[in-house]
């Protein structure tokens, strides 16, 4: 265990800890300047179990029936060996019926074998490096397979749904995601969220390559996105660039390697350990965790409640401190360099004399009072 790995079990207490998964990994990026997550994720810290005892459980998560609808629409789309992905393949990748062949990687372990996700990887590894090198005949469509992307030093074990391979030579990594596709349109942010996911296998498919000296090009940056059509359960494929998120990623990766420094800012000592008793019941005085959890500097925005367990406690948290970020990315972006609306307010009403770079905000922000005066006064 290096040094790192003991700062951070020193931070997590003798929890066992959670590992990082793709979804994991995209929320890296929704909120890369949060560095009370970069810190949290990388010592696996279980932020439902922080959040829960803290007073303030996470948004609500997905129903048991949205659940039981996306694992129907999979069984849809790779069921019937596999007739719906073969058609959608055909039509986004142009894939020849002759050319389609399988490898399902959960045949490759027993069922204890499965929750390790070694074995399946060593030979979802062999299969891509024989793909690529042409020493095998190519499986087209490999499924459930498992790849291994380096997070801050641990391997973090991937699982994309499916990996087709191309016969001109290409990997395209496919997703299955049960949000539907309604005239043509599906939800923005769902469809970010499913390529940034993506991404994180795309640069995991790339390192294995390009440990083994082949040209990580072979990894398409398009992958065929696999959707329920309008609201049936009829799915639909779509091709979609996941090159911004792929770069977006490999910079937010990069950036993990700043964990020392964030730690070195951290009082000796600081823990979210929750001090459970025998039967698993925290037993940390609330007060005592919060304090902890302050010194990790938080960069809360209202999209948190998407993609974390701590978005009620740090919107909480932002709103006791009066912090703009509380009013939304709108408000902050607005009035940058004012943090909170204490500062703000003493600004318009002259309590506190505007700095050279407040001048600007200052002057808008007393014209706005001045307008919000007149129509209190009007509707009087
Ligand atoms: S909810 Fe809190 S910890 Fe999570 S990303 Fe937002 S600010 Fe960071």
């Amino acid at each position: 265990m290096n040094s790192l790995d003991t700062r951070l079990g020193t931070l997590r207490g003798p929890a066992r800890p959670l590992p990082h998964s793709a979804r994991t990994l995209a929320a890296l990026t929704a909120n890369p300047a949060c560095d009370r997550r970069s810190v949290i994720d990388a010592a696996g810290i279980d932020k439902d179990a922080l959040a829960t005892h803290l007073g303030t459980p996470g948004p609500v998560r997905k129903s048991q029936l949205a659940l039981r609808f996306g694992l129907a629409f999979e069984d849809r789309v790779l069921g019937r060996d596999h007739a719906e992905l073969v058609r959608l393949l055909r039509e986004t990748l142009g894939l020849d019926l002759a050319d389609v062949a399988y490898e399902d990687l959960n045949r490759v372990a027993t069922d204890q074998e499965r929750s390790t996700p070694t074995l399946r990887h060593i030979r979802t590894r062999s299969l891509i490096i024989s793909a690529a090198t042409g020493l095998a005949p190519p499986r087209t469509v490999l499924n459930h397979p498992v790849l291994r992307l380096p997070v801050a030093g641990h391997p973090v074990y991937l699982e994309p749904d499916v990996l087709a391979f191309h016969h001109d030579g290409t990997f395209h990594v496919v997703e299955i995601k049960s949000f539907p596709v309604i005239h043509g349109q599906a939800d923005p942010v769902s469809v970010n969220a499913a390529l940034t996911q993506a991404a994180a296998y795309i640069l995991a498919l790339r390192d294995i390559l390009a440990d083994e000296g082949l040209s990580p090009e072979c990894v398409s940056d398009d992958i065929v996105l696999i959707n329920p059509l309008n609201f049936t359960q009829r799915p639909t494929a779509t091709r979609q660039s996941a090159r911004r998120q792929v770069n977006s990623l490999r910079f937010h990766l990069d950036r993990l390697r700043r964990l020392p420094e964030l730690l070195d800012h951290l009082p000796t000592g600081t823990s979210l350990d929750l001090a459970p008793d025998p039967e698993g019941k925290p037993t940390r005085p609330r007060r005592d965790l919060a304090a902890s959890l302050a010194r990790l500097p938080a960069h809360y925005t209202p999209r948190c409640r998407h993609h974390c367990d701590l978005a009620v406690y740090c919107r909480d948290e932002a709103r006791s401190r009066n912090r703009t970020e509380a009013l939304g990315t709108a408000v902050r972006e607005d009035i940058a360099g004012i943090t909170t609306t204490t500062t703000a307010l003493a600004l318009v009403d002259g309590h506190i004399h505007p700095s050279d770079a407040q001048e600007d905000i200052t002057r808008a922000l007393r014209h706005a009072q001045r307008l919000y005066d007149d129509l209190q006064a009007g509707s009087a």
